[in-house]
Parts: C-alpha cells; structure tokens; sequence
C-alpha cells in the first residue's frame, strides 16, 4: 500500500468504522434522502464502508443525527439539514431517494406533509437527477398494494387501495412518486429503479414505530401485555440488513421496473407474539384489541423477480435478526432510563 493511503487509513481506522479503498474510477457519489432515518442509516454504512462518498439528506422529522454520527467528520461523508419539498442543487451520480415517514402513525401524523414529501420531494429528487444524469431509485412500499386482494403479491398486480382512507396519504403519495418515476423515464431519459420494499425491522427502528416487532419487543421487554388487532392475521418481516443488500443491488442492476424486496416466510401474528415472547424471556400476556381501520388483512411478497433477476434473497433467519433488535431495543430502554433525569 502506497505510504500516504497506508496513513490515510490508519488515521480513520481509530475513530470511523472501516472503510474500503475505492479508487476514483469506482468510487461514485451518491445522495441518501431521508437517510439518517432506520434504513437510511443502515444504507449509509453500507455504502461508506463499500467506499463511496455519501452526502445524507434528512430534515430530521423521524430520522436522528445519532443514527449517523458514527461517520460525521469522515473526509468521505456530508450530512446536509434539508427537507427535500425544498429544491436541492448537488452533484451526484447516484440518488437513493428514501426521505418518507414510513410508519403509520409517523405518516398519519402530518397527511398534507407525507404527500408533500411523497410528491413534491420525489418530483425535485427527479428534477435533480435529470440535471445531474444521476440514477434514482425510488423507496416505493408494498402499500402500492393496499389490502390486496391476491396472495402472494407480484409486481404485476395494481393493488386494492382505498384513496380516501386513513392510510392514502402514505399509499397513494408511494403510487404517485412510482407514477412520476416513470414519467421522468420516458420523457427525459432519467435512470430509475423503484424497490416496493415490504415491512422490515432491525436496530436503530424507531421506539414509536407502532408496527408488531417493535411494540412486541417492548411490551415484552417493560413485561406489558403483547397487544394486537385482530385484524393482522399474518405477518411477514424483512431484516434491514437483507434490505439494505437489496437496494444496492437493485440499483446497479439494469432493471428499471419494479422489484419487490420483502421476506415471503409468513408467520401467524400469535406466532410472532411467542417467539418474541420467548426470545426476551418475558413473563407478559398476549392480548387482542379492537382492529384498526384500513388495516391491512394479510401480505405477502412474491420475490421470484428479485430472486431471478438480481440473485437477491433474504438470507438472516428470523431469529437471529429479533435477537439483535430485541438487544438493540434493551439499548435504547436503559439509554431512555439513564437520560430521563438529565
Ligand atoms: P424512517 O422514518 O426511519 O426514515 C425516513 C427518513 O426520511 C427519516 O430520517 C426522516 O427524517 C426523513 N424525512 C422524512 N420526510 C423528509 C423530508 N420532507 N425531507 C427530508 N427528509 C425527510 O423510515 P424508514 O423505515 O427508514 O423508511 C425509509 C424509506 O423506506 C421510506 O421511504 C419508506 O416509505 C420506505 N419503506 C420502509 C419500510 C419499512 O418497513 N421500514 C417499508 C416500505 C417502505
Ligand atoms: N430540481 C432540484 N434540483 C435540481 C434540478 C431541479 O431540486 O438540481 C427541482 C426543481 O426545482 C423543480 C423540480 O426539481 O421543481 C423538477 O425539475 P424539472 O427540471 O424536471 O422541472 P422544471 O424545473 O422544468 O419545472
């Protein structure tokens, strides 16, 4: 190793975590809206370490700086404080374009907002990527699909949306910036990829996601009853790790279509409430509650295409993955206990 990258690396190997060496023809720069959020920061580091040069675009409505201070510093990385409503004028080659709110009650929140973030953000990451001739790839969700009406789901189905239920500020917005994508596809030439990322969990989640993995680690955690609607009959999880590869992957393929990227093991919600039960080691009660609006009966990823085309599948077992969420959740509960006084 030439002597100045021998000290380049051993003056970020202290203090950053490792880094590969990319040389300039390989390195390229890449945009991550909305990623000092859950996925977002798990892309992050995949993306430093592989050796590129990462610019992080967060406004920081559920996204936090600690999710991504580990690289804040590093010559290779930039976090820029911005709400992607607003134009943004960078140079970049590629765009993973993730700034949402995901979870429901973080979407239902704010509406207007989601939308605007959905439409507006979407349409300026385009408008950016058609100046710059960078390549995109859209975080789509497989809430294009709704309450859909055929199990398992394969990217050729339209979905079963309600447009005028609690939930279409998050589902139609994901349909439209889809809609836009290719839009900008055939009418500029703009590169894009759109992953319809199915329900995911792992560490740096959010304590107030709302979904079945993080409540149920909780509850099981602080010994609460483990509650759910009855209405999710099945759930399916994917691990951020397993997603994060996807994306990657997705995004230096030359498939410009929609790809699904989710875990098609499907798991009866009781099921799930007592393998995580047991996982903690918790002596909490399963309860049923009354079932929410809208809420979605059943769904399923048909991964076939990721599978044929991008060679992608999950590959951590369910397990190993709530073992480190429910070591990540016991984390964040002993950090909430030891700041509350401060
Ligand atoms: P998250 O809420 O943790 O991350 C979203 C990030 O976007 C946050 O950091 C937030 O601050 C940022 N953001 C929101 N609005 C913004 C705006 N207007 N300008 C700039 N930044 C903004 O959610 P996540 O789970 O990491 O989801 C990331 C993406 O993946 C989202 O687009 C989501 O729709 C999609 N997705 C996630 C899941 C999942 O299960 N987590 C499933 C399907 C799709
Ligand atoms: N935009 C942006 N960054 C850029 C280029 C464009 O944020 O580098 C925004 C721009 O403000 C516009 C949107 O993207 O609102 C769509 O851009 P486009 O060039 O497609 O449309 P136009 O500017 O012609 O309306």
């Amino acid at each position: 190793m030439p002597t100045l990258l021998y000290f380049l690396s051993l003056s970020f190997s202290q203090k950053y975590p490792p880094v590969k060496f990319l040389s300039e023809k390989d390195r390229k720069r890449i945009l991550i809206t909305g990623g000092a959020g859950f996925v977002g920061s798990h892309l992050t580091d995949k993306l430093m370490m592989d050796g590129h040069e990462v610019t992080v675009v967060d406004n920081f409505f559920t996204g936090r700086k600690r999710n991504v201070e580990h690289w804040i510093g590093h010559e290779n990385f930039e976090l820029i404080n911005h709400d992607v409503v607003e134009p943004l004028y960078i140079e970049v080659d590629q765009i993973y374009h993730l700034a949402s709110p995901a979870s429901p009650p973080n979407y239902m929140y704010n509406p207007i907002k989601t939308l605007k973030t959905n439409t507006i953000g979407t349409l300026n990451m385009l408008g950016l990527a058609k100046r710059v001739g960078a390549r995109l790839l859209l975080a789509s969700t497989s809430e294009v699909y709704g309450d859909p009406e055929v199990h398992p789901q394969n990217e050729e189905y339209w979905g079963h949306v309600n447009p005028i239920g609690p939930r279409a500020c998050y589902d139609e917005g994901k349909r439209v910036a889809e809609t836009m994508c290719y839009a900008y596809m055939k009418q500029e030439g703009v590169e894009v990829r759109v992953a319809r990322i199915f329900n995911t969990f792992g560490s740096r989640m959010h304590m107030n996601d709302g979904r079945v993995v993080s409540n149920f680690i909780l509850q099981a955690l602080q010994g609460e009853p483990l509650t759910f609607n009855l209405s999710s009959a099945f759930v399916s999880k994917l691990l951020s790790s397993d997603l994060v590869n996807g994306l990657v992957l997705l995004m230096n393929s030359n498939i410009s279509s929609p790809v699904n990227l989710g875990n098609p093991e499907e798991h009866t919600i009781l099921e799930f409430a007592q393998l995580i039960k047991s996982l903690v080691v918790s002596r909490s009660q399963i309860q049923f509650l009354p079932e929410a609006q809208d809420d979605p009966q059943r769904r399923r990823p048909d991964i076939r295409k990721a599978k044929m085309m991008l060679g992608w599948e999950p590959v951590v077992p369910l397990e190993e993955g709530l073992n480190k969420t429910i070591q990540y959740f016991s984390r964040e509960l002993e950090h909430q206990a030891n700041n509350q006084y401060i």
